[in-house]
């Protein structure tokens, strides 16, 4: 209940700085906060409004999800805005109070990856940096005040949701690690039962790991089916998340026929014949478990196999298109495509300008420092539609390999998150009137060029270089 309210006053925050204009915004402006900007303006006095305050003690949470993306940069404070980094700069220094060391390589390289734009339209913009599509929700705002925000999701969720299981085997497995499934430990703290003793086999504590692991039914399966190099240390982990998270990997990963599909589909089957055996009458169990579960495994094995087989049969399919083909005549064809070292990590971008005969009209590569894939990508895109224009070139085909980067340029303009203002600048290039440009998709393998010239781009030192005669 405190949690959804501080959502709330989060969302009043929110609507404060990002709808300033808006009538509700000026009222409550005007009476406490004095014509400060948005970072200062939270302050209660000792006479205001409950609801103020309110305001007021949640508005870090306002702060933490809310990000600039820079436009022409007018008004966006350098050192209060979250804008280059995942933090206002002034964090990076405000803990020792000294300026000698300046900003971190890493914090400058951001920063470096950002264009102020001259345009005088294109002001800054603010988002909700915490939610999927840069709009604030309740949701989003509880996760943060929760402190499980998006930016860092619990590593072994990415476990639990690759782990072979069905979609009921999953939730149990993740009850499991958040150690929510009902033992008798956990109903005794509940005041459920006071007897917290195993039903099974009377051992004093019925945890999470005594259930699926350490009871004497659950032990025999596990001694048959580990492999004698698991078996090892397999007893000794006492934290059930850690245990699970240690064994539950991908499989995708890996062969599949190993460990990451016997281990889940294991403690999905030692979980439910337990609860049968305590709770149903006459419960009908296998004879050979072990033999059942391996049944289980095979057939798991045999239709991830098949998944395969189909994934591969359709890329084979689709390698037909997949050559890079001349433009119509008259037509200029324009590949571009950027490159990232991690998310965000060192990026180049790069593309080329061939005209009907194939012949290269100019290329370009960039370092861009450090930013995410897709930044590198917009900006690739941006510095390719710039060259043509400047080249007076009148029909352009664009090509990119990014689905990620075409779906964003083919939505509306509701779009809002750290690249909104590349984005409205590449779509104000295109819309231009004084050329026709098409926006298709192509595969990376026909994108090669473009791909090496991004590549390039990292390791070289000039922020853009245009040339003719490609290297
Ligand atoms: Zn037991």
């Amino acid at each position: 209940m405190t949690q959804s309210n501080a959502a709330f006053l989060t969302k009043l925050g929110w609507r404060l700085i990002s709808k300033p204009t808006s009538l509700w915004s000026r009222v409550v402006r005007s009476k406490y906060c004095h014509g400060l900007c948005d970072v200062d303006m939270f302050k209660a006095s000792s006479n205001c409004s409950n609801l103020w305050k309110g305001i007021v003690a949640n508005a870090p949470f306002v702060m933490q999800g809310s990000q600039v993306a820079v436009g022409n940069g007018q008004t966006t404070l350098f050192w209060n805005h979250k804008w280059a980094t995942n933090h206002p700069l002034i964090e990076f220094w405000a803990g020792n109070g000294i300026a000698s060391e300046y900003l971190p390589l890493s914090a400058l390289k951001q920063i470096q990856a950002h264009e102020v734009s001259y345009q005088n339209d294109l002001s800054d913009a603010l988002f909700w940096n915490a939610g999927p599509n840069g709009n604030f929700s309740i949701k989003s705002s509880l996760s943060i005040i929760r402190n499980d925000s998006h930016s860092n999701p619990d590593p072994h969720w990415g476990l639990v949701w690759s782990a072979v299981a069905q979609n009921r085997g999953r939730f149990f497995i993740w009850l499991a690690m958040h150690n929510r499934l009902l033992c008798n430990e956990n109903r005794m703290k509940r005041h459920l039962t006071d007897d917290s003793s195993c039903g099974l086999c009377n051992h004093e504590t019925e945890s999470i790991l005594h259930m699926l692991r350490d009871c004497e039914h659950a032990k025999v399966i596990w001694n048959k089916v580990c492999h004698q190099r698991i078996k090892q240390d397999f007893f000794g982990c006492n934290d059930p998340k850690e245990w699970i998270a240690n064994h539950a990997q991908c499989p995708r990963a890996s062969n599949p026929d190993s460990w990451a599909i016997t281990f889940p589909l294991t403690l999905w089957w030692i979980w439910k014949w337990r609860n049968q055996s305590l709770f149903i009458y006459g419960a009908n169990i296998p004879l050979d478990e072990v033999a059942f579960i391996k049944d289980k495994v095979a057939e798991t094995c045999n239709a991830l196999c098949n998944e395969r087989l189909q994934a591969i049969s359709s890329i084979q399919q689709q390698q037909i298109y997949i050559q890079w083909k001349p433009p119509c005549y008259g037509w200029v064809a324009l590949n571009t495509d950027g490159a990232a070292k991690g998310c965000p990590g060192a990026a180049g971008a790069g593309g080329i300008l061939r005209d009907h005969r194939g012949i290269c009209i100019s290329f370009f590569f960039a370092n861009l420092h450090t930013c995410t894939a897709i930044k590198a990508e917009l900006l690739a895109l941006k510095h390719g539609l710039e060259i043509a224009w400047s080249k007076n070139i009148q029909q352009v085909d664009v090509r990119l390999d990014s689905k990620a980067c075409m779906q964003i340029l083919e939505r509306d303009n509701d779009y809002q998150g750290p690249n909104m203002q590349i984005i409205k600048l590449c779509k104000q290039i295109i819309l231009r009137l004084e050329w026709i440009v098409t926006l298709t998709h192509c595969y990376r393998e026909s994108n090669k060029a473009a791909d090496w010239l991004s590549n390039h781009g990292i390791s070289h030192d000039s922020r853009l270089e245009i040339d003719t005669v490609p290297p």
